[in-house]
């Protein structure tokens, strides 16, 4: 609606002397936005017409019982002109509150899963489920899993069970492999095009990290020393980078923290 009042204002500008057929185009239009086109689609949830109305996104299909009926669909028209509804796509999941498909659907926030039983069922999903791992969060709370999760970029990333209540994350995926250095339950393992195969402690200050030989025949880079995760540590204390070294050279050090 804001685009539309912008619009107006600039057509305005430019057609000033005209500015009495504006206002009158400006009527027309809202009362075209305001105006419903009947079709030949009924509603499958309550039986009566489904009409065209406008919206911020543009045209789309509603149920004329709304707002007993909330039904409303996006559609497309057809080389001949016909109106055919886009079917909302769905994933094969079932909703676990009330057994009918869940639909994938447009929000604020971008996509995500709904259940087609909207109004009466309300139940929504983040679209990618969060997948376990089968480690245990144990540089967090030490209770939770971590969680294969996936942001809105598409990039996937290792979160407790029990977020948000604990934050602990991970970047890359997680194996019940202990460190040999520190000792912790988990380390993380990564896929790299220059280094290959990549296993790390991700425990503050631990430091160990090792390249996989996964017989894959690949030339690889050896792997440089590793920096950012003891830099973290040493910032604000003296000699960072040789602080760092210390550290990895006394496990002891780097467990008790
Ligand atoms: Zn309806
Ligand atoms: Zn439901
Ligand atoms: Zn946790
Ligand atoms: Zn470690």
């Amino acid at each position: 609606e804001e685009g539309e009042e912008h619009y107006v204002d600039a057509l305005r500008r430019f057609w000033g002397p005209f500015a009495k057929d504006l206002e009158q185009a400006e009527v027309q239009m809202r009362d075209v936005k305001r105006e419903e086109r009947p079709t030949d689609l009924v509603c499958e949830k309550c039986g009566q017409p489904m009409v065209i109305k406008w919206g911020r996104r543009g045209e789309f299909l509603a149920c004329r019982g709304y707002p007993e009926c909330k039904n409303t669909k996006n559609f497309r028209r057809a080389d001949d002109g016909t109106i055919r509804p886009v079917e909302p796509e769905t994933t094969g999941e079932m909703c676990e509150q009330c057994g009918r498909p869940m639909q994938v659907r447009f929000g604020r926030y971008g996509k995500f899963l709904g259940c087609s039983g909207y109004p009466e069922c309300k139940n929504m999903q983040p679209l990618h489920k969060p997948v376990p791992t089968g480690v245990r969060c144990l540089l967090g709370c030490g209770e939770g899993e971590l969680m294969e999760r996936r942001s809105r970029r598409g990039k996937l990333f290792y979160s407790c069970s029990r977020y948000p209540a604990c934050q602990f994350v991970a970047w890359d995926r997680p194996l019940p492999e202990a460190c040999p250095r520190c000792g912790t339950g988990f380390v993380t393992e990564k896929l790299t095009k220059r280094y290959g195969t990549v296993r790390r402690c991700v425990k503050e200050g631990c430091g160990w990290q090792e390249q996989i030989d996964t017989g894959d025949g690949g030339d690889y880079a050896p792997l440089p020393e590793r920096r950012a995760a003891a830099q973290v540590r040493g910032r604000g204390r003296a000699g960072g980078r040789e602080a760092a070294a210390a550290r990895r050279h006394s496990p002891r050090r780097a467990t008790s923290s």
